[in-house]
């Protein structure tokens, strides 16, 4: 994954990642902490709507008139009998709007894989303070999609929250367990790739949504071998987007077949 983003930085740091402005030079200084704000111009960083704070607390949906304790949508997963309690929580960070439709769109469409680094410190601060005993597992594109795309984002944010804790992360660690150990025994989960994508999404969408939505058409199947299994493990399974959460329901029900004990997710646009 570093290769993608190595160029970039090196070339960047003094520039928005998204569009090259200038940066504050008090910023630069901070270039050693990957974020939104030491990465993009006040302008860029402003297309990214944090969440408002009344949102469900099952999936991070902004709460509408009439809904109190959960959204209808939660409601309504967890009254099906074939989807209920297959993905326990989702967690998102911004509004997915039409400024992120086109950043997204350059992240993923044409190519700027380093975009994905604006989301890195926030991610890793969640994963420290509610997942770090979570293995991640990214959303796959199938074969074709990749080839085309040459990455994938969600496995480029799952990479992020395997890379090796820094001292404050450790003693970050330390506090989530309430535990003592030793520094050089606390590392991050491996990421599991523990799916893969076989239906082309193309052919997808020229399905009906009757069809799309129907529990029968899952493109994700387990890859199981010894050092990829679920069984017994808390997942965190990864995606950039969370629109109807079916894809992330779809994937949770594979990995709840090979016996997962808990399915959750990091989405970054709700
Ligand atoms: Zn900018
Ligand atoms: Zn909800």
């Amino acid at each position: 994954m570093d290769h993608l983003l190595r160029g970039s930085l090196r070339n960047e740091m003094k520039h928005c990642l998204y569009c090259l402005a200038p940066l504050p030079e008090h910023f630069q200084w901070k270039n050693v902490f990957l974020s939104e704000t030491t990465l993009l111009c006040e302008t860029c960083r402003n297309m990214f709507t944090p969440l408002p704070k009344n949102v469900c607390p099952k999936c991070s949906k902004p709460l509408q008139k009439g809904e109190e304790t959960q959204c209808h949508d939660c409601i309504r997963w967890e009254k099906s009998t074939h989807w209920k309690g297959i993905l326990e929580h989702n967690t998102s960070f911004y509004v997915y709007n039409d400024d992120i439709k086109d950043f997204v769109a350059r992240w993923k469409y044409r190519g700027d894989a380093a975009l994905a680094l604006v989301f890195k410190e926030k991610l890793r601060r969640l994963y420290l303070q509610n997942y770090v005993d979570y293995y991640p597992v990214p959303i796959p594109l199938s074969k074709e999609r990749f080839t085309e795309r040459g990455f994938n984002q969600s496995a480029l944010l799952a990479s992020f929250l395997a890379t090796p804790y820094t001292i404050f992360e450790k003693l970050q660690w330390m506090r989530t367990h309430r535990t003592y150990r030793k520094l050089k025994e606390i590392a991050p989960q491996p990421v599991l790739h523990a799916l893969r994508r076989n239906i082309d999404e193309k052919k997808q969408s020229k399905k009906s949504r009757y069809e799309r939505l129907t529990f029968t058409k899952n493109p994700f199947v387990s890859v199981s071998s010894h050092e990829v299994s679920v069984k017994g493990k808390k997942i965190l399974l990864i995606d950039d987007i969370y629109t109807t959460g079916m894809t992330l329901r779809k994937a949770a029900y594979r990995l709840k077949e090979e016996e997962a004990a808990s399915v959750r997710s990091i989405t970054l646009f709700r």
